[in-house]
């Protein structure tokens, strides 16, 4: 199979909970048992009060449209998805920020806005590598 895009190559423990959630389709985020808050991507260290106490929890895979720019050109030759396509910066419900692609919309300014309401769709690219893509949250529960 031709792989559409550069396949990451996760060699940090830290990240590994990460990894190994996205390949049983969880979303799995670090957080902080001293000051409660979750953040992305992976450390060993609290970014926001240095804490090394880091536990991970499921995520609810939903989120926000947070800022998003249609690609028109192709990222890099390792980076085949054909243009265009819609790269995302996505604002869980939980508060992290991740940057992704929305997919399952028309790579449209029209039928895109911010703040639209998104949930994780998950790629399997390889027995070892899924990627947490997003796509518009389907109208159960979401309200428009
Ligand atoms: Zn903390």
């Amino acid at each position: 199979m031709e792989l559409e895009r550069p396949l990451p190559h996760p060699i940090t423990p830290e990240a590994r909970p990460y990894w190994e959630g996205l390949r049983e389709h969880r979303l799995m985020l670090p957080g902080c048992l001293d000051c409660g808050r979750s953040f992305f991507y992976p450390r060993i260290v609290c970014p926001y009060c240095h804490s090394r106490q880091i536990v991970w929890t499921q995520a609810s895979g939903r989120g926000r449209l947070h800022a998003f720019e249609i690609a028109y050109q192709p990222m890099g030759r390792a980076f085949t998805v054909k243009p265009p396509y819609v790269l995302a910066m996505i604002e869980l419900e939980e508060g992290p920020r991740m940057m992704s692609n929305l997919i399952n919309v028309e790579p449209d300014p029209r039928a895109i806005r911010c703040d639209m309401p998104v949930e994780v769709v998950f790629e399997r690219l390889t027995d070892e590598i899924t990627l947490p893509l997003f796509q518009p949250a389907r109208a159960a529960g979401g309200g428009r």
